[in-house]
């Protein structure tokens, strides 16, 4: 059987130069990409960034195809037809709070592929321009194919841990396996040592314990991550899909994808640097995992404290926050789960009608996907200048009249300041404490957030817990405002 084949620069496998007009298409189609990142940097421009993604992809598809010799369009048209249709279906099923889960399986998908692509080339050398004079694969073509299938595996097995962590189809816990830094060293250094004796010898069973030992060790990795360290994991694992495609890019011999592959890697070890920073955690400590081991179980395990704590209603919040002049809205994973986000500008725009001055604070981490709450509250159309970031608003709420925690937890959790044993401690959280009056909206004093902490904030003298769903209790209260 013929793979795909035979792009015009391998066509010489030695190697003919790229026509003039691809490597343009190819360079217009990176252009697009770049300005897809920049335009996603910023909710105000999101819209049009996924337009230059989508223009950027069309013209690579297009080009690529157009320039190769491929052995059946039928079958591409085919398998772009099904994998499109699997997509279409599922971006339009899929619950907006299942997406962080969805964008890891997308990544594991991204892994797998390149493995595919590395075995198919290893099986089939000549169709991919890969083979020398000798009959043999090159020796770099076999370094590019040991590495591409090598990240591809981590890629997959980690995103598939990462899936099942985020789905919470698997404990969220630390699984701290003795020896593992060893053990997790030792194996990368095997692979490493393998891809490099594959350039002398390209025997099946050396390519084959690659594939193995990396399936392995994408799983090592990932277990011992803890809880609130997942949104690391998640771009990190991001930024390992990007290099995985732009090893295969090399393997193909496709510059898109080597420049495609690049940015996606690239952005998501920036992403993941971001995220390290806010979490105040070292990029190399969250990689050796084990935070939160001891916090006895991460997401929805129950709160260990009994200690009084106010009930406040609907009603309470209105008449409190028409009164204030400052109210700061803490949104977080909860009003996510109840889609809270369009009663809450309701209120906020009521409140504003009644001269009351309401922003948002996002942290970094809130939610479960990086820019989750940004992106939810630009989908109720709250405006851009009233939404800041941890270090520009932390200091108002000293002088904040209310702060409206809704659907949030860890990243209002004082123990990341105070408790060193506490599996979040070192994250900078909002200092809602300094608030005159705290409104926490949550289900019940039963649940606790991702990194299955109990909070001190419940049971502080000036806060009021209204237990509900977010959704109904922000309907409640604009109906209380209303009268
Ligand atoms: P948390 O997970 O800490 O807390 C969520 C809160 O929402 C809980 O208190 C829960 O309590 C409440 N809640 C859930 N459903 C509802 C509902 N329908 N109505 C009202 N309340 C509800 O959320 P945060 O956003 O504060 O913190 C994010 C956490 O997730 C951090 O630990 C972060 O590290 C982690 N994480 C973040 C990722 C990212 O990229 N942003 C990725 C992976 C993990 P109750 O059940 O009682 O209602």
């Amino acid at each position: 059987m013929r793979f795909a084949l035979l792009s015009a620069a391998a066509a010489e496998a030695g190697h003919l130069a790229v026509p003039a007009w691809v490597a343009l298409a190819y360079l217009v189609s990176g252009v697009l990409f770049i300005l897809a990142l920049r335009g996603l940097s910023s909710p105000a421009t999101s819209q049009a960034g996924n337009r230059y993604g989508m223009i950027g992809m069309t013209i690579a598809v297009a080009t690529t195809l157009v320039t190769h010799e491929v052995a059946s369009l039928p079958e591409i048209v085919g398998a772009l037809a099904i994998g499109g249709g699997i997509g279409w279906f599922i971006a339009r099923k899929i619950a907006m709070t299942d997406m962080p889960q969805l964008v890891a399986a997308f990544h594991s998908l991204v892994g797998l592929a390149a493995v595919l692509v590395g075995l198919a080339a290893y099986l089939n050398p000549e169709a991919f321009g890969i083979t020398g004079a000798d009959g043999l694969i090159e020796p770099q073509s076999r370094i590019e194919m040991g590495l591409g299938i090598a990240i591809g595996a981590i890629t997959f097995s980690g995103s598939v841990i990462a899936f099942l962590k985020l789905a919470g189809k698997m404990s969220g816990s630390p699984i701290l396996l003795p020896g593992r830094h060893v053990l997790n060293l030792g194996t990368l250094v095997a692979i490493l040592g393998l891809v490099g004796y594959f350039t002398q010898d390209q025997s099946g069973w050396v390519i084959a314990t690659i594939t193995i030992l990396s399936f392995l060790i994408g799983f090592l990795l990932i277990i011992p991550i803890g809880g609130a360290d997942m949104p690391v994991v998640v771009s990190m694992l991001n930024s390992y899909s990007g290099w995985a495609a732009a090893a295969m890019g090399f393997t193909l011999h496709n510059t898109a994808m080597i420049i495609t592959g690049a940015l996606v890697g690239s952005s998501g070890a920036i992403l993941s640097y971001i995220m390290c920073k806010a979490m105040n955690r070292g990029f190399l400590s969250v990689i050796a995992g084990g935070f939160g081991a001891d916090a006895g179980g991460a997401s929805g395990g129950p709160a260990k404290e009994q200690r009084p704590w106010k009930r406040g209603s609907a009603e309470d919040a209105a008449y409190m926050m028409k009164q204030a002049e400052s109210v700061i809205i803490i949104p977080g994973y909860g009003m996510a789960v109840s889609q809270a986000q369009h009663a809450l500008r309701e209120m906020a725009d009521t409140l504003k009608k009644e001269g009351v001055s309401v922003k948002y604070a996002i942290h970094p981490v809130a939610g479960r996907m990086p820019g989750h709450m940004n992106v939810l509250l630009a989908e109720a159309n709250v405006p851009y200048d009233e939404v800041f970031e941890l270090e520009d608003i932390n200091s108002e709420f000293a002088q904040a009249d209310v702060a409206f925690i809704i659907g949030a937890n860890d990243v209002v959790n004082p123990a990341a300041k105070t408790d060193k044993s506490s599996p979040i401690y070192g994250m900078p959280v909002f200092d809602v404490d300094k608030a005159k009056t705290i409104f926490f909206v949550k289900r019940s004093m039963g649940g606790v957030g991702y990194a299955g902490v109990d909070n001190d904030v419940f049971y502080m003298d000036q806060t009021m817990m209204l237990l509900a769903d977010a959704k109904k209790m922000v309907e409640d209260i604009v109906k209380a405002l209303a009268h």
